[in-house]
């Protein structure tokens, strides 16, 4: 059964990487990052703002300037800029 995300939820953010490299490979490739969801869409609660941390850093996806969408597309193939529930360890 699909959850509904609500604020304070930890959640997954997919970081969008470095750009590919015309070889094929990326100096950073897209990750699993942790975040907080700090507003959730009431017309689509798939579409959240999350406050992201990054090892390095943090950084805001409000609503207002689009939130965040859910991808529940399988380990890897998850677009950068989405996010998704935490997989199981
Ligand atoms: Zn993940």
């Amino acid at each position: 059964m699909q959850q509904t995300p609500s604020v304070g939820r930890v959640v997954h953010y997919v970081s969008h990487g470095t750009p590919v490299r015309p070889d094929g490979t990326q100096e950073f490739p897209r990750a699993c990052r942790a975040a907080i969801v700090t507003e959730v869409d009431p017309a689509d609660p798939s579409r959240v703002g999350l406050a992201v941390l990054n090892p390095t850093g943090q950084f805001f996806h409000p609503l207002a300037a689009g939130g965040c969408v859910l991808d529940e597309a399988p380990e890897g193939a998850r677009d950068g800029g989405s996010w998704h529930w935490p997989e199981r360890a």
